[in-house]
């Protein structure tokens, strides 16, 4: 992409309005655009980053035998009567009537929906387990949306939903969940702690919330420090492999981690006091085993190998992607800007042309931006006519991971400077040696 060409609609002035270093810095890089109180435009920038982000859930939840599908945003108010919902769901439902006056509303989550949809076609144990998931845009009437898409009123979901003939069964469908987040949090860069959290009003006993560490978390967290330490399980894992699954459940749980409304005391003060850590963080994600809850009531049922009916036992599995990548700038900026982890950047390469106009300093840039997009890249070519400092800020504001700067100085040597955004440092290469040491 040549930025000539490009949306970037970057704000040099700090925006008063936004409270959080990610609020701040999403506003300032052309990543969003407030549109109501809690309703964001995602402008080109921020969508290549939620793309990104998206793409890594997908991975992992196919990666884990989940299979996407994609549910409507308005839904029938009839469904959640169904359920007992639709009334205790408060103010926080955003209640629509169509031209007929029924009543409609935009989707806060899907159990409901997901439940009908399998009530009527699955009716036999033989079609169990089952794990459909979304991508999909939420609404919720949020007392108080703020920091921009970390608490806003519409936000995008991924949510999955896991159907099993029993409840051991449902908890092997639970711990491949578990452990997918694992992998996904850590493929964008992030230490997200499971920690045993409160189900509210999805309801079910069983449920972790994953948090990660951040001083402007709105959450209570307490939790282990060697958490801080943990590999994450590896891509080759077998995730049908339902003891090995339990056994990565078992020693991810084996260590004190809870939210404020399931903290104990006592448990707490028994990790050695260095260990301890009491913080805040932001929830990125919450999983749920419910049982029946929602089967029940819906009288979605199998035919069991025994020949009788069962209730089917239920989870979801639910990953904030809009709220992620707010997260992931709380966890990783410094005073220049966003400093992306590689794999969510928008861009994985920026070309800086230090002197637009001048013919050598054109072609090389020209044929390094030629090259690097050949090989599968993506990249920022800035081609305009500010002048350098103004296109380093730029490059750095917006977090781009590798910068090639490319100016007549350093192009009469045959060389471009080459510089990482995460620790500064610089290279002077060939440009056929810059290529391959961005392969490596
Ligand atoms: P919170 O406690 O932060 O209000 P929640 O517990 O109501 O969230 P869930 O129902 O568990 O949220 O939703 C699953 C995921 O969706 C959350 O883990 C979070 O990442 C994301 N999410 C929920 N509410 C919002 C919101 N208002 N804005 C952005 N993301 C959200
Ligand atoms: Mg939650």
């Amino acid at each position: 992409m040549r930025l000539s060409r490009y949306f970037l609609p970057i704000l040099r002035e700090v925006p008063k309005e936004a409270e959080i270093v990610s609020h701040r810095l999403m506003l300032r890089a052309g990543m969003i655009r407030q549109e109501a109180a809690g309703i964001y435009a995602w402008l080109p920038l921020g969508h290549r980053v939620l793309n990104k982000v998206c793409n890594i859930i997908r991975e992992e939840q196919n990666r884990a035998g989940a299979i996407e599908m994609l549910m409507p945003t308005i839904q029938s108010a009839d469904l959640w009567r169904e359920s007992g919902r639709y009334d205790d769901y408060g103010k926080e439902m955003l209640r629509i009537k169509d031209r007929h006056e029924r009543d409609m509303l935009f989707g806060p989550t899907n159990e409901e929906m997901i439940t009908e949809i399998v009530r009527a076609y699955v009716k036999s144990y033989k079609a169990l387990p089952l794990n459909l998931y979304h991508i999909q845009w939420k609404f919720r009437d949020e007392v108080r949306p703020r920091f921009g898409v970390y608490r806003s009123r519409e936000f995008l979901m991924k949510d999955a939903y896991s159907f099993d003939l029993d409840q051991a069964g449902a908890r092997h469908s639970y711990n491949k969940m578990f452990v997918a987040y694992l992998r996904t949090f850590a493929r964008m860069g992030l230490k997200a702690i499971p920690m045993v959290a409160d189900t509210g009003p999805i309801g079910g006993n069983l449920s972790h919330e994953f948090i990660i560490l951040a001083s402007t978390g709105e959450s209570e967290v307490f939790c282990h420090g060697d958490y801080l330490d943990m590999a994450p399980p590896p891509a080759s894992l077998d995730f049908d492999d339902k003891a090995g699954l339990q056994g990565l459940f078992d020693q991810w749980t084996s260590l004190y981690a809870a939210t404020s409304e399931k903290h104990d005391e006592a448990a707490f003060a028994a990790i050695p006091e260095a260990r301890r850590m009491a913080a805040r963080g932001i929830e990125v994600g919450h999983i749920f085993y419910f049982g029946t809850k929602y089967s029940e009531p819906f009288g979605a049922k199998v035919l069991g190998p025994d020949g009788k009916e069962h209730v089917i036992h239920m989870g979801s599995y639910g990953i904030g992607p809009s709220r992620l990548v707010a997260a992931m700038i709380e966890a990783s900026h410094d005073e220049a800007g966003i400093v992306w982890p590689d794999a969510v950047a928008p861009f994985d390469v920026g070309i800086l042309n230090l002197k637009t106009g001048d013919s050598a300093t054109d072609a090389a840039c020209g044929e390094l931006y030629a090259t690097l997009t050949g090989l599968g890249y993506d990249v920022l070519y800035d081609d305009t006519e500010e002048r350098a400092g103004a296109k380093f800020a730029t490059a750095d504001l917006i977090g781009l991971p590798w910068q090639v700067l490319v100016g007549p100085k350093s192009l009469a040597e045959g060389k471009v400077e080459l510089k990482r955004r995460a620790d500064g440092s610089r290279e002077l290469l060939s440009p056929a040696d810059l290529v391959e040491r961005l392969k490596a």
